[in-house]
C-alpha cells in the first residue's frame, strides 16, 4: 500500500501566536512557491494551544493545504482538570493530528504508557489521529535493547485499540538522545527500528493494517538528513522539531523530494 509521507513541525514551547501565524504563512507561500504537491507529502505544524486558534483562522482564510494539530491532548473529557485541553476543544479547532506520549511529556510530566493509551483513545473519540512517540534513552541503546523498549511502548500505547481505529494512527520513532542534540540517527537505525515497529502492528492487528500505517522518524531531522531517511522503506516522513521553526528550512525537509 502507497503510504503518503507526513513531514510534521513541533514547535515545542516556542512562538506566541502573532510568531505563529507568520511562520504558517511564510512556510505556505514558499511551498505554494515551490509548487508543493500536497497529495504527495502531507505537511503538518503542531504549534502551542495557544497559537491554535489564530493557525485555524489562518489556514480557513487562505485555504491553506497546511494541517495542523496538538502538541498534547488531555485523556479527560471535561471536569476538574485545570490546564488541561480535552479532545473536544482540540476538535471545534479543526486540528488534525495530537501527538501524544512525546518523550518530553513522559520525561518532565510523567506520562506512562497508561496516560498514552489514554489519550490515544481520547484523540480517536474525537476524529483527531494521534502521532504517538516512541523511542528509547542512551542508556537503553547501549544496552542493545532498543527495539524490544519501543515495541514495549506501542504495546502500551494501542492496549485495547480496535483496528478501525489503529490502522489510521501515526507512529514516531523518536530516539531520546536524538532529540535536540543535533544527533540524528543513521537512516539504517532508523529502518531498523520503524521496520520492527511495523512488524508488531502486523502482530497485534495484521499485515495489511500494518502496510498502511505510517510511522515516522524524529530526532535532529534537518533537510541535509531527510532525504537519506526517506529512503527507507519503513520510514514514512519526519517528526522535525526545532528545524520545522524556520520556515525555510522546513520547507525544504518538505519537499525531501526535490
Ligand atoms: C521533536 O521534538 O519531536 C524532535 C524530533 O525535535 P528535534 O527535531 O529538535 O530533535
Amino acid at each position: 500500500m502507497a503510504r503518503t509521507p507526513l513531514i510534521a513541525g513541533n514547535w515545542k514551547l516556542n512562538l506566541d501566536h502573532l510568531e505563529g501565524t507568520h511562520t504558517v504563512q511564510k512556510l505556505a507561500w514558499l511551498l505554494r512557491d515551490a509548487k508543493h504537491d500536497y497529495s504527495a507529502v502531507e505537511v503538518a505544524v503542531l504549534p502551542s494551544f495557544t497559537s491554535l486558534r489564530s493557525v485555524q483562522t489562518l489556514v480557513d482564510a487562505d485555504q491553506l493545504e497546511i494541517k495542523y494539530g496538538s502538541q498534547d491532548i488531555s485523556q479527560h473529557e471535561s471536569g476538574a482538570y485545570t490546564g488541561e485541553v480535552s479532545g473536544a476543544q482540540l476538535a471545534k479547532l479543526g486540528v488534525s493530528y495530537a501527538a501524544v506520549g512525546h518523550s518530553e511529556r513522559r520525561q518532565y510530566h510523567g506520562e506512562t504508557d497508561e496516560i498514552v493509551a489514554a489519550k490515544t483513545k481520547a484523540a480517536f473519540a474525537h476524529g483527531i489521529v494521534p502521532i504517538v512517540c516512541v523511542g528509547e534513552g542512551l542508556d537503553i541503546r547501549k544496552e542493545g535493547r532498543h527495539v524490544e523498549y519501543t515495541l514495549a511502548q506501542v504495546d502500551g500505547a494501542l492496549k485495547d485499540l480496535p483496528a478501525e481505529q489503529a490502522k489510521d494512527v501515526v507512529i514516531a520513532y523518536e530516539p531520546v538522545w536524538a532529540i535536540g542534540t543535533g544527533e540524528v540517527a543513521t537512516p539504517a537505525d532508523a529502518q531498523e527500528v520503524c521496520a520492527a515497529i511495523r512488524g508488531r502492528l502486523a502482530e497485534l492487528y495484521d499485515a495489511e493494517l500494518a502496510d498502511g500505517v505510517r510511522v515516522l522518524y524524529g530526532g535532529s531531522v534537518k533537510s541535509s538528513s531527510i532525504a537519506q531517511l526517506m529512503a527507507e522503506t519503513d520510514v514514512d516522513g519526519g517528526l522535525v522539531g526545532g528545524a520545522s521553526l524556520d520556515p525555510e528550512e522546513f520547507s525544504k525537509i518538505a519537499r525531501f523530494k526535490e
